[in-house]
């Protein structure tokens, strides 16, 4: 059984920037709902539930065809959202520390860049998705994808990413989208960021 992870912190810490009310129904409501969708299809193959989500979504060929969109679409939830989580923190935000940062600067030119290239994919993104500062090849790049997809799906490690669901910040930035993209900057977790990269 895949479980629910709960938040290192409270659901109005992240305020002003996202709402008590958007954490709440986010995480126990659309992130639990894919954790649960998930089980339940799962629930036929009970050697997957050994597997990790990484493994699972890493070699979306290898599992069973007739439950592999549902393993994308919701375990694809559930682990996007488990990092999304833990990416953000109250007190977050600024720039990250070495070696990320020298990184950053040989990837794009500047952390600015790095930012201006992610916001104008996470604003220009249609339909429901997300936007990713992911590492491939030793290079860092952004990426977005669509609904649920992952990018370890296509062998792409994600270190930072954004949930621009609509579900992710609608209550309060209506159809506002790059107010939530530009907000989102000041509760970014960049020492979890860091440490995903030192670990790859
Ligand atoms: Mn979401």
């Amino acid at each position: 059984m895949f479980k629910v992870d709960p938040l290192s912190y409270s659901y109005d810490a992240l305020e002003p920037y996202i709402d008590s009310e958007t954490m709440r129904i986010h995480h126990d409501g659309h992130y639990a709902a894919y954790v649960n969708s998930l089980n339940e299809a799962l629930s036929q193959y009970p050697e997957l539930m050994e597997k990790s989500l990484e493994e699972m979504l890493g070699n979306t060929q290898q599992v069973p065809e007739d439950i592999r969109q549902k393993i994308i679409n919701f375990g694809g939830g559930a682990y996007n959202h488990s990092l999304f989580w833990r990416m953000m923190t109250p007190g977050g935000g600024g720039e990250p520390e070495n070696p990320l940062l020298l990184e950053m600067e040989k990837s794009f030119g500047s952390f600015q860049t790095f930012q201006e290239e992610f916001n104008e994919k996470a604003a220009k993104l249609f339909g429901s998705g997300w936007i990713w500062l992911i590492k491939e090849d030793n290079i860092l790049k952004t990426t977005p994808t669509q609904n649920q997809d992952t990018p370890l799906t296509k062998g792409q490690t994600p270190l930072l990413g954004l949930d621009v669901w609509e579900h992710a910040y609608y209550l309060k930035y209506r159809n506002k989208r790059k107010d939530y993209i530009e907000n989102w900057w000041n509760i970014v977790n960049w020492g979890e960021v860091l440490r995903l990269f030192n670990l790859r």
